[in-house]
């Protein structure tokens, strides 16, 4: 006999939105809970009412007693004439006392209480209580199995949160420096020695390689928590013992793995990044077999810190050229000119969204989902409301005949079909669910349509778990974390976009994506203006750090009377080429200094504001 649960009212509730229990079944149980719970207050009370028993009860004594007469008796036993009889006698008598020893014990351990020797009488017997209504026993069986799915349908090996095992060491350093084409001996050399030698540079440049080596290790320190092999390739650098560390950092199982670090920038929200990686990493072309992965790290201005102090950074997943190029051909494929994603793929700019976690990140996953067709014929012939079950159960349901049969509406059938699609070919994945919300968007758009609606129900079907508000992606969808939101993000973003485009009635033909993070519109007039686009510059005060604004916008942001490109409203970046940029970055360095009343000034070397330029010629 028990009550409810918090929790299995909850799932109850669920039960009836799903149609596995009806209204009245479900007041049913409710009223059950009710009468259980005033049965088992009178029963409280009662007790509360019962003197407190003396530790030393009558069955102490008595216990004690009975121990004391069988000893007697195996003292008597004894004196007795020996032969087969007499043994018999006494191991009687000792399994006796045995038995008189563990029911002493067991009376003190229940505090004087004997649970055995306590009389029953028939009318002091338990009643029988009713059980929970048969239906909604079922229900909740039932839901809770759907639970169980979508637990293990998200369940993750280990966090996207990571860090560094031990603070660097003078390894660390040297390969650092290393980097910076300058050899030390790390043997030989004492840790304030090695660290005095590093910081000869400037600190600008020694917060990019501490950070650079950090993601590194972070990465050897998560993929080591899915895999027992990994080896740490980039430290073979400073003995030379093979060339391996040319072409990538890290060897997990028998995959080699390229480590790109980035850094937060100012204003980008985690969207926009500075890559923060050693030189000839930016020259090395990464095969086709390496994966890429993507470490976001904070941005740590002070080298000190590093020094002492583990460090934590987001590990972002991965990605390679190749699972790009088939994501390309499948959006060529289902939006044909609607979406030109040439320029997807930059190796010197790879957002968030480009990455998703490799599987061992999801060991329940696979497993799960060749489970769920089983799962839905149950949930169907169970009489369940079809359009209120969650959108994973069919996106993953391997019954191509059962899902034709069921009443979808059209909107929700084509995304499904869409996520269906993408499942089978290139597999869902962040990028893939981040590419397709740009592409059902844009399409509306095309159309003259609000994007809304697409992009609602997109939403109602990868939203994960079942107790989150539907109002929100979480960090799930279709069970793939995404800790940084960026589908949410993108979902958001478009519907501003594309509802304003249509109160301006402008007229699209198509969309292009020019650079990853660029989005321009062809326009029926021939015109392509730029819908969406970062700022790629600097910001110099209060601290020296990629800008990163993102999103600029055609609405929010002003054009450059000289390039025609969005000028950033926080750095005041249009594009290195434009002559009116420099001296309108000077004008804002200088308002945010009277702002702050002149307090600071950038101190790094002018040769560094050049280093991180993109290529922008694509604006
Ligand atoms: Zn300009
Ligand atoms: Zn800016």
């Amino acid at each position: 006999m028990s009550t409810l649960t918090s929790n299995q009212l909850t799932l109850l509730t669920l039960a009836v939105k799903f149609g596995l229990l009806s209204s009245e079944k479900y007041q049913e149980v409710i009223d059950w809970d009710r009468s259980e719970r005033s049965y088992l207050d009178d029963i409280n009370a009662e007790k509360a009412r019962e003197p407190v028993r003396p530790r030393q009860t009558v069955e102490v004594s008595a216990a004690k007693l009975a121990i004391q007469i069988t000893l007697r008796e195996i003292e008597l036993a004894s004196e007795s004439v020996d032969g087969p009889q007499k043994q018999r006698e006494l191991a009687k008598l000792n399994r006796q006392l045995d038995r008189c020893r563990r029911e002493l014990k067991e009376i003190v351990a229940t505090n004087g209480i004997s649970r055995s020797r306590k009389p029953t009488f028939l009318d002091e017997k338990k009643p029988v209580r009713p059980s929970m209504p048969e239906p909604g026993a079922a229900a909740l069986q039932f839901i809770s199995e759907l639970i169980s799915f979508e637990h293990d349908l998200c369940f993750v090996a280990t966090t996207s949160s990571q860090s560094t095992i031990e603070p660097l060491s003078n390894r660390d350093i040297a390969l650092c420096l290393r980097w910076n084409e300058v050899s030390v001996d790390p043997r030989a050399t004492n840790s304030d020695e090695i660290w005095a030698r590093f910081e000869e540079l400037n600190s600008y440049r020694q917060c990019q390689l501490l950070s650079a080596r950090c993601a590194e290790l972070i990465m050897q320190s998560y993929y080591s928590k899915l895999t027992s092999a990994v080896v740490d390739i980039s430290i073979q650098q400073l003995d030379e013992s093979s060339c391996d560390w040319k072409d990538y950092d890290l060897r997990v199982g028998d995959r080699p793995v390229d480590v790109k670090n980035a850094r937060k920038s100012l204003h980008g929200h985690g969207n926009f990044v500075e890559h923060c990686v050693p030189r000839f990493k930016e020259q090395r072309v990464t095969g086709e077999h390496v994966a890429i992965a993507g470490v976001l790290s904070e941005y740590i201005n002070d080298p000190a810190k590093y020094r002492f102090v583990r460090t934590s950074a987001t590990v972002l997943g991965e990605v390679n050229v190749v699972d790009v190029r088939l994501l390309y051909s499948w959006a060529k494929k289902r939006f044909g000119a609607k979406l030109d994603l040439k320029g997807i793929w930059n190796s010197g700019y790879l957002p968030g969204w480009l990455f998703e976690y490799p599987d061992a990140h999801y060991p329940r996953r696979g497993s799960t989902i060749k489970a769920i067709s089983a799962l839905a014929t149950r949930f169907i012939r169970a009489g369940a409301f079809v359009e209120r079950l969650p959108g994973w159960m069919f996106v993953f349901c391997g019954d191509e005949a059962l899902l034709e049969s069921l009443p979808l509406d059209d909107r929700k059938r084509k995304v499904v079909a869409d996520l269906r699609s993408l499942a089978n070919s290139i597999g869902i994945s962040r990028r893939s669910l981040y590419v397709y919300a740009m592409g059902i968007a844009l399409e509306a758009i095309a159309d003259g349509l609000s994007p809304d609606d697409d992009l609602d129900a997109l939403r109602q079907t990868i939203v994960m778990p079942l107790t989150s508000r539907e109002s929100e992606i979480q960090s799930s969808m279709l069970g793939l974390a995404d800790p940084l939101g960026y589908v949410e993000s993108i979902v958001k973003l478009l519907s501003v976009i594309g509802n304003r485009l249509l109160e301006m009635q402008m007229r699209f033909s198509g969309f292009r994506l020019t650079h990853p993070a660029i989005l321009k519109g062809i326009c029926t007039d021939g015109s392509t203006p730029t819908l969406l686009a970062y700022c790629g510059g600097w910001q110099a005060v209060p601290l020296k750090a990629k800008c990163g604004t993102m999103p600029l916008t055609i609405f929010d942001d002003e054009l450059c009377p000289s390039c025609a490109h969005l000028v950033c409203p926080n750095c005041g970046y249009c594009s290195h080429l434009c002559p009116e940029c420099k001296p309108r970055q000077l004008d804002f360095v200088q308002l945010v200094q009277s702002e702050n009343g002149g307090g600071h000034r950038y101190t790094g070397d002018a040769d560094d504001f050049q280093e991180d330029y993109l290529p922008d010629s694509t604006w």
